[in-house]
């Protein structure tokens, strides 16, 4: 279990005018963009619900395909087995409805990981209840999924708050 660590992000995005005064936690363990790789293309299951829109899901998953960071295949209603199973499931990319014990305030959604060594096993996607489909939330999301950390360049898909951040993204020198 030694090298079998998990990430939790605190991170995320806030919205906008929410932030201005007071102090956010955003931990990382990681010190490269990337650290973290697939070895297999992994599945992502839709654990949210229907509320969770499949355009949506699917229009995020197309960005990150396109750039390259493949997914073997999107379920949108896995089966209970999935869904009822471990928080991290092995292979999965795993969206899920976040707990209200589970979300500090102005935190969106956040993303956990697993991983051994620079290989990724698992991840799963809290969403705040109703944040689900706003605009380039999933994709960011995803990027952690993929092993990426933040940056604060404006308008990159990693910028941590939301009101900054934008569909562009590049590996930054
Ligand atoms: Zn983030």
């Amino acid at each position: 279990m030694k090298n079998l660590n998990i990430i939790f992000y605190m991170i995320l995005v806030f919205v906008v005018g929410f932030s201005i005064g007071t102090g956010f936690i955003i931990t990382y363990e990681q010190s490269t963009f990337k650290g973290f790789w697939w070895k297999e293309d992994p599945i992502v299951a839709n654990c949210y619900g229907s509320e969770l829109l499949i355009g949506r899901a699917r229009s995020s998953l197309r960005f990150w395909d396109d750039l390259g960071y493949k997914h073997k295949k999107y379920v949108h209603k896995p089966t209970i087995e999935i869904c009822d199973g471990p928080k991290i499931l092995e292979g999965y990319i795993i969206f899920r409805k976040a707990g209200d014990d589970q979300l500090k305030a102005n935190i969106l959604a956040f993303t956990t990981r697993r991983h051994a060594s620079t290989q990724m096993v698992g991840s799963t996607i809290y969403f705040r209840n109703d944040t689900q489909n706003m605009d380039l939330l999933i994709e960011h999301e995803l990027g952690h999924a993929f092993g990426f950390i933040h940056t604060d360049i404006p308008e990159h898909i990693m910028h941590p708050m939301y009101d900054q951040m934008g569909i562009k993204f590049w590996i930054p020198d």
